[in-house]
């Protein structure tokens, strides 16, 4: 492709960021990024948020090795490393968690703890003492098993967005936000076959390139329905803690903390001192606003949380710090990413289109936050070699998301079983 090619990259989240990045600063200078949300970082990218967890444990060694490469990008990179925070990651389970969790804490643990660069890094958690050595200001009952893994943190995520934006704009990447693609444009070739060479917009505005670079997220099926059930939209509950400037600062430095059946938390954010809280679980589909056997998708509105997830929370709180167990929950929200049946990422051609001219990146499955420093990379690398060829990345015809998936506990809820009451917040 000439550098001057025009390329469109859709959504402007963080695999579009990534994305855009990794375009410009292999010398492409014609890269525009359309946006629906109205500024970036979007209000409606998954990877918005105050923190993301960043570490490198995986059941599946493949992963633990990019989120290491990752790792050591957000160390290095003085683009992002300022928003890097080595706090460590306490994982565990809590007394009552079900055999499931435990399971797949043994796989996490698998994958790093014979690794090198874990060396020293790792410490068994088996009785509470072991808890107050890594975080003392914990005052739960915490009868929690897991490991204490020093290599690994947290990303303030919108602030790191924010900086890749800003760099994307250093390099020349134009932004059009605040209208949604609504469909591509594809041409038909003389022998026939279909070449995507556009999209086209809710104001009715047309842009065209040589490449079309789909990084949708969750909303993928919105503007690419011929991925079906491939790709299913799923959300996690997330609320937050307004803690005052002397519970916050008793806070500052601990650890990710993350019962794997209940939720984790992160040090409380440094500018607002809100606590992050999420819920774990296997989340929420929505396939009830599609047709029947259509693709689950994000609905418009998600200012709210499940009465379950809240519990859940409290639940979290009463184990680690009992004194917030009760206070208010704000900035309530579902946040939605794009699962895949087995939560592997799709990088590839989308089949039937011709002149490799239409890419997706996507199928994040809630583990991709702390890719941002690479994930760009792997849509250069595909354009650039003109096949994928990590058989894992491709194009997954005939596989349904949204069902049971190994490293989480439960099943995800479909949103048709929430009260609307609840799914309004009335
Ligand atoms: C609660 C929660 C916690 C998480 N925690 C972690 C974590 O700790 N660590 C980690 O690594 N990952 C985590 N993740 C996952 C991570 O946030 C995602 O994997 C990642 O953000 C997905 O990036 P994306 O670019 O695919 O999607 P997004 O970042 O959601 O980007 C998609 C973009 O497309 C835009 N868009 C949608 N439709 C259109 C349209 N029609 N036209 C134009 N633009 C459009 C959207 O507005 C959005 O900006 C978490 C996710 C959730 C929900």
């Amino acid at each position: 492709m000439e550098k001057d090619a025009p390329i469109l990259i859709i959504g402007a989240g963080t695999f579009g960021l990534s994305t855009a990045y990794h375009f410009a600063q292999a010398g492409h200078s014609n890269i525009t990024v359309l946006e629906k949300s109205t500024a970036v970082p979007p209000a409606d990218s998954a990877g918005n948020d105050l923190n993301k967890i960043i570490r490198a444990e995986y059941e599946d060694p493949f992963y633990a090795e990019l989120a290491l490469q990752a790792m050591a990008a957000w160390k290095t990179n003085p683009l992002l490393a300022p928003y890097y925070h080595e706090t460590g990651y306490l994982l565990a389970n809590s007394a009552a968690a079900p055999d499931k969790a435990k399971k797949t804490l043994l796989k996490s643990l698998g994958s790093i703890q014979q690794h090198p660069a874990f060396r020293g890094k790792i410490s068994p958690i088996e009785r509470r003492e072991d808890i107050t050595k890594v975080a003392p200001v914990f005052d739960g009952p915490m009868e929690w098993k897991g490991y204490f893994n020093r290599f690994a943190g947290y990303a303030q995520s919108a602030d790191a967005l924010t900086a890749m934006y800003s760099a994307c704009c250093a390099l020349g990447v134009k932004f059009r936000t605040g209208d949604a693609v609504k469909s591509l444009i594809y041409t038909l070739d003389k022998d026939s076959s279909r070449r995507c060479t556009g999209a086209v917009t809710e104001s009715g505005k047309t842009y065209t390139a040589v490449l079309i670079v789909l990084t949708l997220g969750a909303a993928l099926a919105t503007v690419l329905p011929e991925v079906g059930r491939q790709v299913a939209a799923n959300a996690w509950s997330v609320a937050h803690i307004q803690l005052t400037p002397a519970e916050a600062e008793k806070l500052r430095g601990i650890p990710v903390t993350y019962a794997r059946d209940l939720g984790f938390f992160f040090e409380p954010d440094r500018r607002t001192n809100l606590l992050k809280l999420c819920p774990s679980g296997a989340g929420y589909t929505n396939f009830c606003s599609s047709s029947e056997g259509g693709p689950s998708v994000p609905p418009d509105f998600n200012a709210f949380i499940t009465p379950a997830d809240e519990d859940k929370i409290r639940r979290l709180l009463r184990e680690t710090l009992p004194g917030l167990a009760e206070r208010p929950l704000i900035n309530k929200h579902l946040c939605w990413c794009a699962d895949t049946a087995d939560s592997e990422y799709i990088i590839d051609f989308v089949p039937e289109t011709s002149n490799n001219s239409l890419i997706v990146a996507s199928g994040d499955s809630g583990h991709a936050f702390k890719m941002l420093p690479i994930v760009g990379q792997w849509s250069v690398e595909l354009a650039r070699a003109g096949k994928q060829e990590t058989k894992r990345w491709r194009w997954k015809a005939g596989q349904d998301a949204g069902g049971d998936v190994s490293w989480r506990i439960g099943r995800p809820v479909d949103l048709r079983d929430v009260p609307l009451a609840v799914r309004s917040n009335m």
